[in-house]
């Protein structure tokens, strides 16, 4: 067995310990399914007979993160290795977690209750494949299948329905007509899993090589009608996409902000029904913010979308944008129309060649005087210090001039900035 990397060579010393203090010990899990595919290794998981006490007697540096399921975090220079003892789950009670978990002594029925064939395979200290349900030959045939009665499975625990629309999408695999049956029925269980969960299943699809198929399940499997908390996201809208395409597109993108944009886009959500639904998500308020914000640039930018093909136009109302909801926002939503475009549907104005103006836009931005008020050359002080009357006015005014300013229609200078609140005073009184 030759070791690819420092993960794995500080694994196998993992392994020689534990070996050499007569319990068992192998590479199991996603680690095994990596290795067969050529793919590259995140983490490595080690299965054992020691029992967690036992691993934590044999090793420096531990924390015992699961100690209830039997797994003790193992850090060897600075790397985690999740070290679990082989065990039996019973009585699965909330459709979630097993209500008991049983410590056992060997290999094959720790592998039993594992969720996929292609998961269920362990290898041994001389690299020897232990795999009892033909997790490598569905593996060569691209095949997705429960270890066991995938109704039963399906039954214990409901977050496999989404690990299971998640492996197929991120493997390309094709579930297998049993295992498909079962989570078709097996559906409405997902009301009983948090939000939270779905959320970073979800997030794993969008992030993923292959989003467009892993929507694609969601959509023939009605999936998202079941989940928890209602469903806000109307994932029926991107049955009109290609699905290679909307693929193509998506792992184009780098950001994650910048994907969930895009997809809330394309389902035709507004920032405000976006929000809601990243609510219903638990997405953090720093990434709903971020992710609402650029859904605000592009409802502001097309507001008045006829204009939108006319440069000129772009121009302000892209430095408008910055000044609005943030260099940042404005930016991510360059890029997401650039690259994004064509999934967008209806309403979108098509100036020839977007990515030359997003080139310009760039241009645009990097000429801004002053992106926020803070920049601005004078404060609301200054203006109650020259006979302004304290109140909402005040801000009103230093948001106009920020506007013109930023527009270059007015200089960032303080003197100016106070003749041109005058004006914009007098302005208002008139109107009065
Ligand atoms: P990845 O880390 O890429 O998500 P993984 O297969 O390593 O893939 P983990 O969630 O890290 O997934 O779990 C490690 C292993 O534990 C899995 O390979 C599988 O054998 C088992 N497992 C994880 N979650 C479940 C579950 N809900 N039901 C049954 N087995 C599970
Ligand atoms: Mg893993």
């Amino acid at each position: 067995l030759k070791w690819s990397s420092r993960l794995e060579k500080h694994a196998a010393s993992i392994l020689d310990t534990l070996i050499n203090n007569q319990f068992q010990a192998y590479w199991v899990g996603g680690y095994v399914r990596d290795r067969l595919l050529g793919r590259a290794i995140q983490d490595i998981d080690i299965a054992t007979s020691a029992k967690p006490d036992e691993v934590m007697a044999l090793f420096e540096r531990c924390e015992p993160t699961g100690l209830q399921h039997g797994t003790v975090l193992v850090i060897m220079n600075g790397l985690p290795f999740e070290v679990t003892t082989f065990r039996e789950e019973t009585g699965y009670e909330d459709f979630r977690r097993p209500a008991e978990v049983v410590f056992i002594q060997d290999i094959q029925g720790d592998l039993s209750r594992r969720d996929f064939t292609m998961n269920a395979m362990a290898i041994d200290r001389s690299g020897r494949l232990i795999d009892p349900f033909g997790g490598e030959e569905d593996l060569r045939q691209g095949v997705l299948r429960c270890v066991g009665d995938p109704h039963m499975r399906f039954g214990e625990d409901a977050l496999r329905i989404l690990r299971c629309v998640r492996f197929a999408a991120e493997y390309r695999l094709t579930i297998e007509e049993q295992t498909w049956n079962a989570l078709l029925t097996q559906a409405p269980l997902l009301k009983h899993i948090a939000m939270e969960r779905v959320r970073t299943e979800l997030e794993r699809i969008v992030m993923g090589s292959d989003p467009g198929r892993g929507f694609q399940l969601f959509i023939e499997s009605d999936l998202y009608r079941h989940f928890k908390s209602g469903t806000t996201i109307p994932f029926e809208y991107l049955a009109k996409v290609e699905q290679e395409k909307l693929s193509a597109i998506f792992t184009a993108i780098e950001e994650s902000t910048v994907r969930w944009s895009l997809l809330f886009l394309v389902m035709c959500m507004s920032s405000e029904q976006a929000s809601v639904a990243m609510r219903t998500l638990t997405f953090s308020n720093q990434k709903l913010a971020e992710i609402s914000a650029i859904i605000s640039v592009h409802e502001w930018c097309l507001m008045d979308s006829d204009d939108l093909s006319k440069p000129s136009n772009l121009e302000s109302i892209l430095k408008l944008s910055a000044v609005r909801y943030g260099l940042v926002a404005t930016r991510l939503w360059l890029k997401m129309i650039t690259l994004g475009i064509d999934l967008i549907q209806g309403g979108i104005p098509h100036p020839s060649d977007w990515s030359k103006i997003a080139l310009q836009g760039e241009r645009w931005l990097q000429e801004l005087p002053v992106y926020h008020l803070r920049d601005l050359k004078i404060k609301g002080t200054d203006l109650i210090n020259h006979g302004y009357i304290p109140g909402p006015d005040i801000g009103e005014i230093l948001n106009k001039l920020l506007q013109e300013t930023a527009l270059g229609l007015v200089d960032n200078e303080k003197q100016q900035l106070l003749l041109r609140a005058n004006e914009l005073i007098a302005g208002k009184s008139d109107q009065e």
